[in-house]
């Protein structure tokens, strides 16, 4: 794109004005040492702060540019940077002022100051199309190479081989054009970058810098320890051999094998040097620690280990270990809920904590530092988890009433009389049933005062072969009747508490009283003065309902009781005489024929269903 004119414009099409203002910054401290054009290549040098970068751009058009800058903007966020402008404007402002002819290739302005690294420290590459001497370029590690490792510094040597002999780098001629290979071209690149620009004959790097260059430098064959060991680079990992322990006490320990091995370079992707080859070290991700000794695994981690850690270790290097995964159990825990609730009508405070054996959590929260495995202290390889879905179910029955939470001290509240007491009306009894539930003193001072409950009694009466009547009063413990009127209206009225004559409230669990008057719908009664008239088909159907409820009393005669289980299911089946077929019949099928005798006797219909090719054979 030799049509493409150096401006401003241009660069703050490219970059930005914010990079163009910081450019002409990095312009008038004369921090550009140098500036060079030849379309599409703009190339320069600048300083900033301690660094020289070698900046500059490949405009391939007006709108479009690779950033060349050695800088960290460049490097890592690919942005086009100040620096890189600033060569721009460097370029053009000489041309300016100088009113040069265009055809000069290079620019330059006297720095300001004296800085400490002059320009044509970098080795010239031959450029396209252009001839120039053959360079090969030779690695020399020091012979103290493990020494160097064990502290983290290492000092690589690097010298060029052209026509004119062999030199360390920085001592060939500035001035002579060098064909390179591409990895070599590839190479220089990188180690100008790590050496601030320069082209370097020695360069000190960290373990971090050293990986990140070796993996440049896999099957590189011009590589020696001192001056004539040859070395081989390869990518392929060296594997350690591990060594793990399922310890008495239920923890795991990881060690190398061999110990801590020697000539290992650290970093995000450590290497090691050994037998005369620098290797990745095949480490899975996590266990780089092993290198610096054995890790313990403690029980709380065990688990995570086993399912995540464990299967990559197996599989990528030679373990050797005094367990399997097959010894391990893992079972999930039944938890156990405590709910402490604090203080009174108008406002209520619920604690919740859910217990596996000894160890308390809080639902459905895990702290970082709590295990969602609860090792058993009396074996060392079993495990239980915990169960997040009666967790959250648990704290789903508080949440359902209204609680909010929870709060900074874990707990949850529940904020207005209303809903305070429809929760002590319909949740609360089954919660008192199924958790430990206990309240604050006060509270329970309160509740006694305050609350009663509405508890419907039913009376059953046979009447002839094929009915009963159920009788349902309504009543409080202290003999206060409500008609089944009132009843209805609480029920319209969507609340489950009502004001008692003595000031108290009174309580009906609505939501169980509307289930109920759902089942008698089923059962499509006949409504009489103090209830219904049902078929004797649906006793077991009813008394199942009735029996659900907390609280709910059932008188009924003692063979219509029985005769409800039967329906149920609680009660043995009778099995017809099956005559000669007793001898023949499985019993799976003796259950069968009961069933289906059941359902003759008390008018049901039933549907055999397929189920293994098991029974259905025998035709009666
Ligand atoms: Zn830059």
């Amino acid at each position: 794109m030799s049509d493409v004119v150096l401006n401003d414009v241009l660069f703050a099409k490219l970059a930005g004005w914010e990079a163009v203002k910081r450019a002409r910054g990095l312009l008038a401290g004369a921090r550009v040492l140098e500036s060079d054009w030849q379309a599409p290549l703009l190339k320069g040098l600048v300083q900033e702060g301690s660094a020289t970068y070698r900046a500059g751009l490949n405009i391939k058009s007006a709108s479009d540019a690779d950033n060349l800058c050695t800088c960290r903007d460049s490097r890592q966020r690919g942005m086009i940077c100040a620096h890189s402008v600033a060569v721009g404007l460097h370029w053009v402002a000489a041309k300016a002022t100088a009113a040069l002819p265009p055809q000069k290739p290079t620019a330059k302005m006297e720095p300001a100051k004296p800085t400490p690294k002059a320009a044509g420290k970098v080795l010239r590459r031959a450029r396209e199309g252009e001839t120039g001497e053959p360079l090969e370029l030779f690695l020399i590690l020091p012979p103290n190479l493990v020494e160097a490792l064990a502290k983290s510094r290492v000092m690589l040597y690097w010298e060029g081989k052209w026509p004119g002999g062999r030199a360390p780098l920085n001592s060939l001629p500035r001035d002579t054009p060098f064909q390179v290979s591409a990895q070599d071209a590839a190479l220089l690149e990188a180690l100008e970058i790590l050496n601030e620009g320069d082209t370097p004959a020695m360069l000190m790097l960290n373990a971090q810098q050293f990986t990140e260059l070796l993996s440049k430098l896999v099957g590189y064959p011009n590589v020696t320890l001192g001056k004539t060991q040859a070395v081989d680079i390869t990518g392929e990992a060296w594997q350690p051999g591990i060594r793990a322990t399922l310890e008495t006490s239920g923890e795991i320990t990881v060690r190398l094998a061999g110990g801590a091995p020697t000539g290992v370079i650290g970093g995000t992707s450590p290497w090691i040097f050994r037998e005369r080859t620098l290797q990745p070290l095949g480490l899975p991700g996590g266990l780089a620690e092993l290198l610096t000794g054995p890790l313990q695994i403690k029980r709380g981690r065990v688990p995570q280990f086993l399912n995540v850690d464990w299967p990559k270790l197996a599989a990528s290097t030679n373990v050797q270990a005094n367990f399997t995964l097959d010894d391990f159990a893992m079972d999930s825990a039944e938890p156990r809920f405590k709910l402490h609730l604090a203080g009174g009508l108008a406002m209520l405070q619920a604690k919740l904590e859910c217990l596996y054996g000894e160890k308390r959590v809080a639902p459905g929260v895990t702290a970082p530092d709590e295990a969602l495995w609860l090792p058993d202290p009396d074996s060392p390889t079993r495990y239980r988890t915990r169960d997040f879905a009666a967790e959250q179910a648990a704290l789903g029955r508080l949440m359902r009433h209204g609680f909010t939470g929870p709060d900074a001290h874990g707990l949850y509240h529940l904020k207005n009389q209303n809903q305070v007491l429809n929760f002590f009306a319909r949740e609360y009894p089954r919660l008192e049933k199924e958790w430990d539930v206990t309240l604050e003193e006060r509270l329970d001072r309160s509740t006694k005062q305050n609350l009663e409950r509405i508890e419907p009694r039913f009376q059953v009466i046979p009447s002839g072969e094929q009915w009963f009547d159920l009788n349902v009063a309504y009543d409080t413990r202290d003999g206060e009747r409500f008609a089944a009127a009132d009843i209805q209206r609480l029920l319209l009225s969507g609340q489950s508490h009502t004001r008692l004559r003595n000031g108290k409230f009174a309580l009906l669990d609505t939501g169980a009283v509307e289930e109920l008057q759902e089942v008698l719908l089923d059962c499509a009664p006949q409504q009489n003065p103090n209830g219904f008239r049902l078929k004797n088909t649906q006793a077991g159907f009813l008394d199942a309902t009735l029996r659900k409820q907390t609280g709910w009393k059932v008188q009924a005669p003692t063979a219509w009781t029985q005769r409800a289980g039967q329906q149920r299911g609680d009660v043995e089946l009778e099995t017809p005489s099956l005559g000669e077929l007793e001898a023949v019949l499985r019993p799976y099928q003796k259950k069968g024929v009961a069933w289906l005798n059941f359902l003759r006797v008390n008018g049901f219909g039933g549907i055999l269903a397929d189920e293994m090719g098991l029974g259905k054979s025998l035709r009666c």
